[in-house]
């Protein structure tokens, strides 16, 4: 079900073998919209957005595991306007996708080139939406939260998840860094809506209760 908060309409899938969630996350004043993780079913995501009548003007990504990015090669051909932003830290896993792909038995062709390097601090348009990009690294070197603060929203990729937060041993985590982003993520307010790259989503405040990452240090 999509969730309607002020201009902001959001809605997703939930695609491939570990159970991503791609989002489309569009301006309902101006029609814009971005595909947030091309993870899987380029044609469902591009149904979500004519049902809900948007144009797709971009595609960001909150990092570049495999699940998150093996839709882009399809997404491009689609959408071959339509710019892919990613932090420059994942350069590294996005240029190796199909390596990638091969270690969890997944195969993803090469994918389209980045087109934006963004980092911590940029604001993202989306038509009347503004997105910051807070750089949470831990779970991958450029995993990015992208923060709607008008809209009480956090679209927050592996960062964390409904009660858990994103794994720390695949290459390129980094626990200590992950520790330093949760902590960081504990000032932002309660009652942000927060959708994730797996699961349910949740709300900031919930997490700071039960959440044993986010309300304790570890
Ligand atoms: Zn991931
Ligand atoms: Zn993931």
């Amino acid at each position: 079900m999509p969730t309607i908060q002020g201009a902001l309409i959001l809605d997703h899938l939930t695609v491939g073998p570990f159970q991503t969630n791609v989002y489309v996350v569009g301006c309902s004043h101006t029609k814009e919209a971005a595909i947030i993780d091309g993870g899987g079913d380029a044609q469902g995501l591009l149904a979500i957005a004519e049902k809900h009548e948007l144009n797709i003007t971009q595609i960001l990504q909150t990092h570049a595991h495999v699940d998150h990015v093996a839709a882009l090669p399809e997404l491009n051909k689609a959408l071959p306007n339509a710019p892919i932003s990613l932090h420059k830290a994942d350069k590294m896993l996005y240029d190796h996708a199909p390596e990638q792909g091969a270690m969890f038995g997944y195969p993803v062709n090469p994918l389209p080139s980045v087109t934006t390097w963004i980092e911590e601090g940029d604001i993202i348009e989306i038509g009347d939406l503004r997105a910051q990009v807070l750089w949470m690294p831990g779970h991958s070197p450029g995993s990015v939260i992208f923060y709607f603060e008008e809209q009480d929203t956090m679209i927050s990729g592996d960062v964390i998840f409904y009660g858990s937060m994103g794994r720390v041993d695949l290459p390129g985590s980094n626990p200590e860094d992950m520790r330093k982003s949760l902590k960081r993520l504990r000032d932002y307010p309660d009652a942000t809506r927060i959708y994730s790259g797996h699961g349910p989503d949740t709300s900031l405040g919930r997490e700071k209760q039960g959440n044993p990452f986010l309300s304790q240090d570890w």
